[in-house]
């Protein structure tokens, strides 16, 4: 696990918040936007290992946030962040968490934020442990639940499971996502999991049910290829996670995102709770960080085009061609020494357009909220 580091390359807007809260360039109205959810990395554990796994999950790696620290993060972003509204509880496979993750959603949901559970649906195995989760789920206010599936999913937890546990989570009123890896030329996961009769009779409920295909990006050299459906403009935008998002890692590390990359880049780490600061405090500082606020306006792949405008490099150039994801751009971005080189030298220049772009964007959504409310 890497340590907490500030993105020495970005240390353009320097001010020295002293106070928890805002720095002094920003102004108070913009938390009433940001940050909007609270994710929670509940643990590295998982019943799966798939191959691709963003996190390297698997069931021997330990590590997870005790029922304690949930609550208490809950309660500082509930106290420190006033336009909080989700609580996404995600891993590793947070079910594995039992009785702990049901009282964290149901202490979350009577502060009155809504909550979201991130699984692979493994507890969808037979009828009667399904019913069982969903009760507690119910019991504990829990408003939306993505099942996350696909061809590395299928060699831990088989579509039977997932159906059933989607069958049984839209009886139950929750709202469903099921997300598909992106297939291989061989493979037929979306088309099998859309030929259940289970299935196609939720999709009739599209205020309940939905599916939908992922990006499935590659993390280990011999992996094979996807049919990923590359999303261009979602590429080439600014990343809608930062300053969206406020995350704590299963080892109380806060992180700016919670994208599949975020282990991969140091500085999307922004402290250790409780040590140098609060989660509020840490989320604040971000907005001393210009590199994040250039990744929130622009996203790295325009960044990376941008700077190497006058720069032919074919190896970049294929790199940059041959991500399906913006948070693989991102990695690109951090880890590449000749972008790395190019920031350094020339953010400077960008500092004015984007700094205006952000700060008119933020007043935008302020006054959004403003008149919404
Ligand atoms: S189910 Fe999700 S968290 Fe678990 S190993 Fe697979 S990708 Fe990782
Ligand atoms: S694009 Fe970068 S900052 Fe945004 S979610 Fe992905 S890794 Fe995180």
């Amino acid at each position: 696990m890497s340590s907490p580091t500030t993105c020495e390359l970005s240390k353009a807007v320097i001010v020295s918040p002293t106070v928890v809260g805002l720095p002094e360039h920003i102004p108070q109205e913009y938390s009433a936007v940001w940050p909007d959810t609270l994710t929670l990395i509940t643990t590295y554990t998982c019943n799966a290992a798939c191959t691709e796994c963003c996190f390297g999950c698997n069931p021997k790696i330990q590590g997870r946030l005790s029922l304690q620290s949930m609550l208490s993060h809950i309660d500082e972003a509930h106290a420190g962040f006033p336009a909080l509204k989700l609580v996404v509880f995600t891993g590793g496979e947070c079910f594995l968490l039992k009785q702990d993750l049901f009282s964290a959603i149901y202490h979350a949901h009577q502060l009155g934020l809504l909550t979201r559970c991130v699984t692979n649906g493994f507890w969808g195995k037979t009828a009667t442990k399904c019913q069982q989760t969903v009760q507690h789920l119910v019991s504990a206010g829990i408003n939306e639940i993505n099942i996350s599936t696909g061809l590395d999913h299928e060699e831990w937890v088989p579509l039977d499971s997932v159906v059933k546990a989607a069958t049984a989570l839209v009886e139950g009123g929750v709202f469903t996502l099921i997300t598909i890896e992106a297939d291989t030329a061989d493979s037929n996961c979306r088309q099998r999991i859309l030929g259940y009769p289970e299935i196609r009779s939720l999709l009739q409920q599209p205020n309940l049910f939905r599916v939908q295909s992922n990006s499935w990006m590659p993390f280990t050299v011999d992996h094979q290829p996807r049919t990923n459906i590359i999303n261009r403009s979602e590429l080439t935008e600014g990343c809608r996670q930062l300053f969206h998002n406020a995350v704590v890692t299963p080892s109380q590390e806060l992180s700016a995102c919670c994208g599949l990359t975020l282990e991969h880049i140091p500085e999307m780490k922004i402290g250790i709770s409780g040590d140098g600061g609060s989660l509020t405090e840490h989320y604040y500082r971000q907005y001393e960080d210009f590199l994040k606020i250039w990744l929130s306006v622009e996203g790295p792949y325009t960044i990376m085009k941008r700077l190497m405008v006058d720069e032919a490099d074919d190896e970049m150039g294929e790199k940059l061609a041959a991500a399906v994801h913006i948070c693989q751009a991102c990695v690109i971005l951090h880890q590449h020494p000749k972008i790395r080189q190019l920031l350094q030298q020339r953010y400077r220049e960008f500092v004015p357009e984007i700094m205006s772009r952000f700060y008119l964007e933020q007043a935008m959504q302020v006054q959004q909220a403003q008149l919404s409310q």
